[in-house]
């Protein structure tokens, strides 16, 4: 057996390295050759890291990076998927990674993002210590089926984590339902007002009763399907949480405050990031850190510093690829998205939309204070660089003066020509628009691909 591991250890290591040496990221295709040469080799990785499991439709990866945040200030020794290789593969060669060449893990803790349905094989081998559920929605039906499979697949998941304590969004009547189903301690976390002043019409993805088909009533929305949820024929209601949000203090462009009540005890939080759907992947975060037993006051500071200021990082199925999109306002954003961009360990297509109108700021002499010079550093990760919007032609130039080789550059003057340009693409496509541009863009990209993902 032990040769077994090591050889499958190596094999990993060996084949992210040759990757690597072609210009490719990933760790899908190495998991898949560890896995082949040892099937087991995730459980035997597992063993002695203590790992938390997030899991759920939306909100999966600010979580994880919240809470990222939350262990790196708490000094914890960790790793993480960042790369978003959230299938059995991937994680698998995450946990290669920090491995020794016989199996010994470099890190105390995994914080693991994982696909809803590969959830169940996931934990099965992990053991997780604490399990994540963010929410349950509709989302890419063509791979899960209905609503339903997404949750048996998530509690199949929760079911073989014997000795986890399981945080659930007690906002979302379907993830509510696993509570009852297992044996496990719950945390429940939500939010028990409505986020927006004006309510949000959209449709319901669990608009009847989960044990009786009555039809849900409502006594608040806060987004979709979720809210303060009752069933007034089986009495099937949102169970009052352990950490809620009870007052939303400042609604700011580029963060929030909220008034919470954890276990009892008022406290004020300031989250650094903007968006209603936020202020849940805040209090997930903090449930994570709750339920390891971490300090709160540094776990509140870190979601005060979570340093992912500077947009949304919506991301979007494009049939053959995933876009994301970071909106950008400003140098000191643009400059953060920089960094990010320059940090994708995959090749990548980078899509910059610019506007002037007056929500993007019709001054866009900013562009020149950007240090887009640092994208020249990529190399080959960068595939090509796309420009559109109405200074398109203004960014085509910065770009150039940047040192953008001309032959990586293409202009599109027409957003529908953009999104079928992107839509052939079979590398991620990181989209940086200015607002306006992200409003029309967003719509256009829900129109031609369907559904939105505005969670991640
Ligand atoms: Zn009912």
């Amino acid at each position: 057996m032990k040769i077994k591991i090591f050889l499958a250890i190596c094999a990993c290591k060996a084949s992210v390295f040759f990757l690597r040496l072609m210009g490719r990221g990933g760790t899908a295709i190495p998991g898949k050759i560890a896995l082949k040469i040892c099937p087991e080799l995730l459980g035997h990785l597992g063993k002695n890291v203590r790992t938390i499991i997030i899991t759920g439709t939306n909100g999966k990866t600010t979580s994880a990076r919240m809470a990222e945040e939350i262990f790196a200030q708490s000094g914890l020794s960790y790793f993480s998927n960042r790369s978003g290789a959230n299938l059995i593969n991937g994680i698998t060669a995450e946990f290669a990674g920090h491995a020794g060449l016989l199996g010994k893990p470099k890190k105390s803790f995994a914080l693991i993002e994982a696909d809803e349905a590969a959830s169940k094989e996931v934990c099965r081998f992990l053991n997780p210590e604490v399990v994540l559920v963010t929410n349950v929605f509709r989302d890419q039906l063509d791979r899960y089926g209905e609503v339903t499979n997404t949750l048996e697949s998530i509690l199949a998941g929760v079911k073989n984590s014997p000795e986890a304590l399981v945080c659930l969004n007690a906002d979302c009547s379907l993830t509510v339902s696993i509570a009852e189903k297992i044996p496990n301690k719950v945390i429940f976390y939500g939010v028990s007002l409505p986020i927006y002043e004006e309510k949000v019409e959209e449709v319901s993805d669990a608009p009847f009763c989960i044990r009786c088909k009555h039809e849900y009533e409502y006594s608040y929305h806060t987004f979709g399907h979720l809210g303060g949820f009752f069933c007034s024929q089986c009495g099937y209601k949102r169970p009052a949480p352990d950490i809620a949000v009870t007052e939303i203090l400042n609604r700011g462009e580029n963060e929030t405050s909220v008034m919470m009540d954890m276990f009892g005890s008022p406290e004020e939080l300031s989250i650094s990031i903007p968006g209603g759907y936020n202020i849940y992947n805040a209090a997930g975060a903090l449930a994570i850190s709750e339920a390891m037993g971490l300090d709160r006051d540094t776990a509140k500071k870190a979601i005060a510093d979570f340093s992912w200021g500077f947009g949304r990082m919506e991301q979007f199925d494009m049939g053959k690829t995933k876009a994301r999109m970071i909106l950008v306002k400003n140098t000191a954003g643009c400059n953060q998205v920089i960094n990010y961009l320059g940090n994708l360990r995959e090749r990548s297509v980078f899509v910059f939309c610019l506007n002037d109108h007056i929500a993007d700021g019709t001054d866009i002499s900013w562009i020149w204070d950007v240090n887009f010079e640092k994208l020249c550093d990529l190399g080959e990760m960068l595939e090509s660089v796309y420009v559109s919007g109405i200074r398109s032609a203004d960014m085509a130039v910065r770009l150039k003066y940047a040192g953008i080789d001309g032959e990586k550059l293409r202009i599109f003057e027409d957003y529908g020509e953009l999104i079928s340009a992107m839509g052939s693409q079979e590398l991620p496509v990181v989209i940086i628009p200015t607002y306006t541009a992200m409003m029309a863009l967003r719509e256009k990209m829900s129109a031609a691909f369907g559904g939105k993902q505005f969670w991640e």
